[in-house]
C-alpha cells in the first residue's frame, strides 16, 4: 500500500537516479491517469524536459522539470513507479511511459489503475491539487509536540479521522495512523482535542518511529528499481484482526472509523 514511507522511498530513488534526466518521450497508455490538461498537452509539453528534483508534499511526487514546468504523480493506493530499460516488455498495469535519454524508461504502474499525473506551471498545480492547503509534514523536522498539539487542539471529530486529514497533518495513511496509536497506547475513536500533553508527547513519538521505520525498510512496494521493500513484516496490528496484541495478547479488534478499516487493542489502547 503506498502510504508516506512508500513514497517517500520511490522520491529518494528518484533523485538519485533521475533527476538530471531528460524526458524524450511521453506515452499514456490509460487517458484517465492524466488528471489535466489534456492527453495531447500532457505529453507535448513534457517532450525534451530535464527533470531538476524531486519532492515530496503529503503523498504527491513532485517533478519540477526545465522550462517552469512540474510533473506531479499520486500513487492512490497501490501504485509505484519504476525504472526500467526501454526495450522491456510492458505489464498490463502500465498507466504511463516516459521515455529518458539512456534507453531508460520511468512507467507508472497500478493493477487498479487509480494513479494519477498531472503537468503545468507550479501554481496552476498548487491551485487545482489544493496543495496549499497541506497542514505540517510529519516528516518534517520543524513536526515536534507542540506542532501536533496547535493541530489536534480544537479537533472535536474521532482522532483518527483528524489525523487521516491531511490539511491537519500531512504523512499519515491509513495504516500508519494505526501503527502509530497502537504504539501510543491511544484509541482510535477518542475525540482529538482530548489528549493530555503526555498522550500528545507519545503519539508524536510514534508517529516518528513509524514513518522512519517505514522509511528505513524502504516501504512495503517495490522500489524504482523493482525491489521488494521490506517494511510489510514489521507491522504491529494492521489487518491482523483476532490476532494477539503484541503487547498485551488481547485479540486485535476490528472496526470502520470515517469509512476506514481501522484495527486496534481494545485492552491496551486507552
Ligand atoms: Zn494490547
Amino acid at each position: 500500500m503506498a502510504e508516506v514511507p512508500e513514497v517517500e522511498t520511490t522520491v529518494r530513488d528518484l533523485r538519485e537516479a533521475v533527476v538530471g534526466r531528460t524526458v524524450t518521450a511521453t506515452e499514456v497508455l490509460l487517458p484517465a491517469a492524466v488528471r489535466f490538461p489534456t492527453v495531447d498537452e500532457f505529453t507535448t509539453s513534457l517532450t525534451d524536459r530535464v527533470v531538476l528534483e524531486a519532492n515530496r508534499r503529503a503523498k504527491y511526487i513532485l517533478l519540477p522539470l526545465s522550462g517552469d514546468l512540474l510533473l506531479v504523480v499520486h500513487f492512490a493506493l497501490w501504485g509505484t513507479l519504476a525504472l526500467v530499460p526501454t526495450d522491456q516488455p510492458r505489464l498490463p498495469e502500465t498507466l504511463v511511459v516516459w521515455h529518458l535519454d539512456q534507453e531508460q524508461d520511468l512507467r507508472l504502474f497500478d493493477k487498479l489503475g487509480y494513479a494519477r499525473a498531472a503537468a503545468g506551471a507550479a501554481e496552476v498545480l498548487f491551485e487545482r491539487l489544493d496543495l496549499h492547503s497541506l497542514g505540517p509534514e510529519a516528516l518534517d523536522p520543524g513536526f515536534d509536540v507542540d506542532v501536533l498539539a496547535r493541530q489536534l487542539v480544537r479537533r472535536k471529530g474521532v482522532l483518527k479521522s483528524v489525523l487521516l486529514n491531511q490539511r491537519v497533518l500531512a504523512g499519515l495513511g491509513n495504516r500508519d495512523t494505526d501503527e502509530s496509536l497502537w504504539l501510543a497506547g491511544i484509541d482510535p475513536r477518542r475525540s482529538a482535542a482530548s489528549l493530555t500533553l503526555e498522550e500528545l508527547t507519545h503519539l508524536h513519538a510514534s508517529i516518528e518511529k513509524v514513518l522512519s521505520e517505514g522509511i528505513a525498510l524502504r516501504g512495503t512496494q517495490r522500489d524504482l528499481f523493482g525491489r521488494k521493500g521490506q517494511a510489510v513484516h514489521r507491522r504491529y496490528i494492521f489487518e491482523k484482526r483476532r490476532e494477539p496484541c503484541p503487547r498485551c495478547g488481547t485479540p486485535i479488534a476490528y472496526i470502520r472509523i470515517g469509512g476506514r478499516n481501522t484495527f486496534y487493542c481494545p485492552n491496551c489502547q486507552k
